[in-house]
């Protein structure tokens, strides 16, 4: 088997030098100077062969351009990294959205190499080292962007941008998969808002149809296109962030969270509808409210400056108003929108300090955490109070602008 043969057969059909080393080297090379990696690879070939090897100036055959240094500059060049700078966070993460006619010519580019170079395909795929597209991608272009933004590059990083991008031939090369598959894409060409080529069906397609029925009406190698892929759009998205933490709540006379009602300061508790005739002065101003939610958000605006609307308190059990709850405390979480700033670990020791000044709530173990908070939101704490489900139903469904309102579970 000769790497230098195969190399120039690459170049031949119209791969670029990153979709080469991709298919010749493994997954641990250098795609960043992929130049180099292939001149370490093959030692008989020469620098300059490698860099003017190719035969025509033409986008890559394989990734449309999507591996070249062109396509780097067009996300460079793109406003999402003045925005980024807004986030106090020093890490970012990039997700792809490519056309699905790339993952075609991924699978025509890998039968070419088996039926031309059997040996080699076989142990290739034996050892599993050819890395996707993406990956390559971000291997590749890692340093570069990290260099550009001033920030880190981590796969679990909050601050996400989801690069979208197209290309001029897509339609055109998406609709062999109608001969590929006719069925499923008859029926989806019936169902009136689903896309029919979409990204996911084509790449179930490939995943089911076998080489032979590829080959029947994929031409391989896959032709060079005309054009490269085009930026469509970068988007910026941060994920919120959720905290966590346990409570343990000291006072009979604090709730939970806020209730629209008054209540009494004993057990016995008052409930009093809305009405017409009612104004805001008799109603109560959630955010000024006593209760544990209010305490926690306060601390965590203080310590991280955080906007309390940006916020949402979860906490697990019942509310019990006229209870305290002590010992290990009750587990909550906080899950925070849009937050704009790095939360470091060393502030959550001063945020227990700043929320226990309070004489009513104790917090501890309170800590960042990526796992979000899972369970659904407590929104029939009311009703626990209620002494007749027929009367006070109607209440709790006008109260609300509730429509339909079930309850689920009742405890006595
Ligand atoms: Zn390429």
């Amino acid at each position: 088997m000769n790497l230098e043969e195969i190399f120039s057969e690459l170049l031949n059909v119209g791969c670029c030098n990153r979709c080469s080393l991709r298919l010749l080297g493994d997954k641990y090379s250098n795609f960043e100077n992929s130049e180099q990696s292939l001149i370490d690879l093959l030692p008989v070939t020469s620098e300059d062969q490698v860099r003017t090897k190719r035969v025509r100036r033409n986008p890559c055959c394989l990734c449309l351009g999507l591996l070249e240094d062109a396509f780097l500059y067009q996300i460079m060049g793109h406003s999402c990294w003045c925005d980024i700078q807004d986030y106090d966070s020093d890490s970012f993460r990039i997700n792809l959205n490519t056309p699905a006619n790339i993952c075609i010519r991924d699978r025509a580019m890998h039968l070419y190499i088996k039926q031309k170079f059997p040996d080699f395909y076989e142990l290739q795929n034996s050892k599993e080292i050819i890395l996707n597209m993406h990956e390559t991608f971000k291997i590749a272009f890692k340093a570069k962007l990290e260099k550009h933004c001033g920030k880190t590059y981590d796969v679990y990083s909050g601050i996400q941008l989801w690069v979208t991008v197209h290309h001029d031939d897509y339609e055109k090369e998406v609709e062999v998969m109608q001969f590929l598959d006719p069925q499923t894409y008859k029926r989806r060409k019936s169902l009136k808002f689903m896309k029919t080529f979409a990204k996911n069906a084509v790449k179930e397609t490939l995943g089911k149809v076998d080489d032979h029925t590829f080959l029947k009406f994929v031409k391989i190698p896959p032709s060079i296109p005309s054009s490269s892929v085009k930026l469509v759009s970068v988007d910026l998205e941060c994920l919120p962030l959720f905290v966590t933490g346990r409570y343990c709540k000291y006072s009979r006379l604090i709730k939970q969270v806020p209730w629209d009602y008054h209540v009494s300061s004993n057990t016995e508790s008052t409930v009093l509808p809305k009405t017409e005739s009612d104004t805001t002065d008799t109603y109560t101003d959630f955010d000024s409210v006593n209760c544990v939610r209010n305490i926690i958000f306060d601390g965590l605006r203080r310590v991280f400056r955080l906007d309390k609307e940006k916020m949402t308190f979860c906490a697990s059990g019942r509310d019990e108003p006229n209870m305290r709850c002590l010992g290990s405390g009750r587990p909550f979480c906080v899950k925070i929108e849009i937050p704009r700033k790095h939360l470091p670990d060393e502030l959550f020791r001063e945020l227990e300090e700043t929320i226990n000044e309070s004489p009513d709530v104790a917090v501890f173990d309170m800590q960042l955490t990526n796992k979000g908070c899972r369970g659904s939101f407590c929104a029939f704490w009311g009703i626990g109070h209620t002494a007749d489900a027929g009367t006070d139903l109607p209440f709790v469904r006008q109260t609300f602008n509730l429509d339909y309102l079930v309850i689920r579970r009742s405890t006595i």
